[in-house]
């Protein structure tokens, strides 16, 4: 089975113009920039293997996007995360859910009784043998680069095919395996890779990136404040809602706010570049972020709206 050569689409966002690499329709389930890192696993042939084991959050993307590739390969995903709210299991939800629907064992290691971490708990009591493929949190792996390898290729071939040459691609950044393969395989066809450090700040992302092994790294946008990953932030809510407005597309609501905050600064700075974003899924994650951000901040989607009613020339 092979994917690739996801669509490129043009839209508006603030004044400027920008393309969009629409990595979100790789596939219905194994999509998004999880389906590039995973790719190699997808592609090759693993005639012993019956069992992948991976760790992480309960609601992350890449617990679905495992599910999925479990499922399209006949394997068992095993997924252990810290504790499972009891709320959750009693309604499923977003990324949980979907791979819970794909057959995906989640795995609580406090409610078997254990103080390890996942990881540890993997290592210790687990105890994968040969048929089993263990993969890190977020998919943070030299195997990654394949898969990148191969978007990166896609949209290098897309540019060829454009008048510009003043391209640069822009994706935020949670393990920064994306942005850092991308960087690689793009820096030599002269194409800038821009990306912002979406957990836990730039230091901690250039670290990340030296512990893949590479010391030149794409370019990383600072940020104004300190965010926190996860927490729920009104103007991320309120750029989704504008991205949602102009463009017409579904963002992920985790990472892609805080980059197009980062790149409304660069493209005042950087009038003459045109942006290839990377739309990375993640679409499913928003099933649970939403309700919390309508919860919270109810008033801005209905001033939104009231705004959209006020620009409106009669
Ligand atoms: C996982 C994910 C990221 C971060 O990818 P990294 O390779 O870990 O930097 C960004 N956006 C979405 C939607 C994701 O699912």
């Amino acid at each position: 089975m092979k994917l690739n050569n996801s669509p490129v689409t043009q839209h508006q966002y603030n004044d400027h113009t920008f393309f969009l690499k629409r990595d979100d329709q790789l596939h219905s389930h194994f999509c998004g920039n999880k389906a590039r890192k995973f790719m190699k696993l997808l592609e090759d042939e693993y005639p012993n293997t019956t069992t992948l084991i991976s760790y992480g959050s309960a609601q992350a993307n890449s617990l679905f996007s495992l599910a999925a590739l479990a499922k399209i390969k006949g394997w068992t995903l095993e997924f252990y995360v810290d504790h499972l709210p009891q709320w959750l299991q009693e309604r499923p939800i977003g990324n949980y859910r979907g791979a819970i629907e794909l057959g995906a064992k989640v795995i609580s290691v406090k409610e078997i009784g254990s103080e390890l971490h996942p990881q540890a708990y993997i290592e210790q009591v687990r105890q994968p043998n040969s048929q089993c493929i263990v993969l890190p949190e977020g998919g943070r792996s030299q195997l990654s680069e394949y898969g990148v390898k191969q978007l990166a290729m896609e949209i290098l071939g897309w540019t060829r095919f454009q008048n510009k040459n003043d391209f640069v691609v822009a994706l935020p950044a949670g393990t920064g395996s994306t942005a850092l393969y991308l960087h690689k395989h793009l820096k030599v066809h002269d194409i800038p890779v821009l990306t912002c450090a979406c957990v836990g700040g730039s230091d901690y992302l250039t670290q990340q990136f030296n512990e893949l092994g590479e010391t030149d790294h794409p370019h990383i946008l600072p940020l104004n404040a300190k965010h926190h990953f996860g927490k729920l932030y009104q103007q991320d809510y309120q750029t989704w809602l504008d991205l949602q407005e102009q463009t017409d597309i579904e963002f992920d609501l985790l990472y892609d706010p805080l980059m197009w905050q980062c790149l409304e600064q660069w493209q005042q700075d950087n009038p003459d570049k045109t942006i290839i974003y990377i739309h990375q899924g993640g679409i499913l994650g928003n099933e649970s972020m939403l309700p919390r951000y309508q919860r919270k901040y109810p008033e801005l989607r209905n001033s939104h709206a009231s705004n959209n009613a006020a620009n409106t020339t009669w």
